[in-house]
């Protein structure tokens, strides 16, 4: 369509473009409203030992409550605040909300709380200013913080990487999201600056040729430079059980558990957890 404008131009005047752009820009400006207005949940999805099947974290993950319209996923919005700084206030409020409300369950001293914080936030030094901010007001120890960052944003750039070095120093574990999807090749794993590995859903998918090695592989090279490993989207106790074969630490997903409000966790019935990030 905007092709006939001519290389690299895009036709203002096309319909179809004029009514993408509008509607994000409509959508940015609701979303920015909905932040003032306190319309963004935090939902928290337990992650569990493999080895003994015991809650361990809970990763962050936002919602937002959309009068009219329902409970919206990040599908429904993260690309567009991605596009702006949007992105940085919505981490900052969950990194404040997810510190509350990790030490207001009162669950196991070593049980922790992970936040995904998007490239764009990662390189922005009030970075370390929101993450301290977030630990100091709800008295959390830097320990039982963990920020997930995406593998080919969170370690390529310098400014990125000096961040996650800083918060590193003060304590905060660092995951990296989707492990396998992005650029990192296997054989540069000692090099992340990260404890924990979150190896991408992927990777589970028996229709995956070589999946079996692949995770095998995966989990292995982690052990060997001392990252734990921890699967997303486990949606079978047969997935499970090869994660248990093959030593995975930690697993995720709709089969041992969905992302839940706040209050949903904090009714779960927990035997003590055991297991803390650095453990
Ligand atoms: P993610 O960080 O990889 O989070 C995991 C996603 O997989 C979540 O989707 C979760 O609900 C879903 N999931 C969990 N278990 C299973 C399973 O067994 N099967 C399947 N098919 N899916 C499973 P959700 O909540 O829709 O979030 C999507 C993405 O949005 C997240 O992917 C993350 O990249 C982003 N996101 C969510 N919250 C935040 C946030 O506060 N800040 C930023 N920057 N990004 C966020
Ligand atoms: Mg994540
Ligand atoms: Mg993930
Ligand atoms: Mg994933």
């Amino acid at each position: 369509r905007a092709k006939s404008a001519g290389k690299g131009r895009a036709d203002l005047c096309d319909p179809e473009l004029v009514r993408v752009s509008t509607e994000r820009v409509q959508l940015e400006a609701a979303l920015r409203r909905a932040i003032d207005d306190g319309e963004l949940r935090a939902h928290y999805q337990p992650i569990f030992t493999v080895g003994e099947g015991l809650v361990t974290g809970y990763e962050a993950l936002v919602r937002w409550e959309r009068p009219d319209v329902g409970l919206v996923a990040p599908a429904g919005f993260i690309d567009v605040a991605e596009q702006s700084d949007l992105i940085c206030e919505i981490d900052a409020w969950m990194l404040l909300r997810a510190c509350a409300d990790l030490a207001t369950w009162g669950r196991e001293s070593t049980s922790y709380v992970t936040v995904n914080i998007s490239p764009r936030h990662l390189a922005r030094a009030r970075l370390v200013e929101d993450v301290v901010r977030a630990l100091e007001a709800a008295d959390l120890p830097a320990s039982r913080l963990v920020l997930e960052v995406t593998e080919s944003l969170g370690v390529d750039e310098a400014r990125s990487a000096d961040q996650l070095q800083a918060l590193r120093t003060l304590g905060v574990h660092v995951a990296i999201d989707d492990f396998g999807t992005g650029y990192s090749s296997m054989s540069r794993l000692h090099e992340l600056p990260a404890d924990l590995l979150k190896i991408d859903r992927s990777f589970l998918d028996p229709e995956r040729p070589g999946w079996i090695e692949a995770l095998s592989l995966i989990i292995g090279s982690a052990r060997a430079v001392g990252l734990r490993t921890v699967a997303e989207g486990v949606e079978s106790p047969a997935q499970l059980a090869l994660l248990r074969e093959l030593g995975c630490d930690a697993a995720q997903g709709f089969h041992l558990a969905h992302p839940m409000p706040a209050q949903a966790v904090m009714e779960l019935d927990l035997p003590d957890v055991r297991s803390s990030v650095g453990a």
